[in-house]
């Protein structure tokens, strides 16, 4: 089975539509969402109900709870906790209950879903260093787990006896015997310095990963966000994907 995973959409339909296309054409059958479907960008419903109809397994993110009212925007910087605000009010009561049901983690296959970080789903810890991967590997209660809120992808693998490593290649087989930590990247906000957005084809079959960028329409989305009186911060880092 070729699952397609997603991560940090934050509103950004051109470009969930471009990863959900391309990850479809690559044989993905399922999704996943590692969280965080609203905040920054223009279009939190529409994402939302792409995220419902693909019937994804999804766990929530900081910015969704923010955006339902759940969790506090004290500890987001003033541009995204402007983008909260503006979302707010334009949710759906269904896409509000929606994204209020979400859980903080989810097992599926042998995959384990958190937006942040297993060792505290709920404090939104960003996971950054190899050594910070290899502490949260230890509360994974399953060989692979899949985060995203870094916006950066990551994949730290742990052989049992060696050092943890990254894995550098965008495609790779899942060693048995082997866990890993990887960071899904965003599909709608990356911040790794490529600005294409980032999607992953998990294959339990082999088991491996392929990471995948795809080109969108950044102008026709930043065009909605300066409609939309967003940041213009926000906007802008689209182009620069940091
Ligand atoms: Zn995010």
């Amino acid at each position: 089975m070729k699952f397609g995973i997603v991560s940090d959409i934050h509103g950004n339909l051109e470009a969930l539509e471009a990863v959900v296309r391309l990850l479809r054409e690559h044989g993905a059958r399922q999704f996943i969402c590692c969280g965080d479907i609203v905040g920054y960008g223009p279009d939190p419903n529409r994402c939302v109900e792409v995220v419902r109809n693909l019937g994804c397994t999804c766990v929530a993110g900081n910015h969704d709870l923010a955006a339902t009212g759940s969790v506090s925007t004290d500890r987001f910087n003033s541009a995204a906790a402007s983008a909260v605000m503006w979302t707010r009010p334009l949710l759906s009561e269904e896409n509000r209950l929606y994204l209020d049901s979400l859980p903080l983690t989810v097992r599926n296959d042998s995959l384990f879903i958190v937006h942040a970080s297993p060792s505290a789903p709920d404090v939104w810890k960003y996971v950054l260093t190899t050594r910070d991967a290899a502490c949260e590997m230890e509360y994974c209660p399953g060989p692979v787990c899949i985060v995203g809120h870094s916006h950066v992808p990551m994949v730290v693998e742990r052989l049992p006896g060696k050092p943890v490593r990254h894995v550098r290649q965008d495609e790779f087989t899942l060693r048995p015997g082997a866990t890993y930590f990887i960071n899904a990247g965003s599909v709608g906000q990356p911040r790794d310095g490529d600005p294409r957005a980032c999607g992953l084809l998990y294959d339990s079959d082999g088991p491996s990963m392929t990471r995948y960028r795809v080109t969108y329409d950044i102008a026709a989305v930043q065009d909605k966000m300066h409609s939309a009186g967003l940041p213009e911060s926000l906007a802008s880092r689209l182009e620069s994907g940091r």
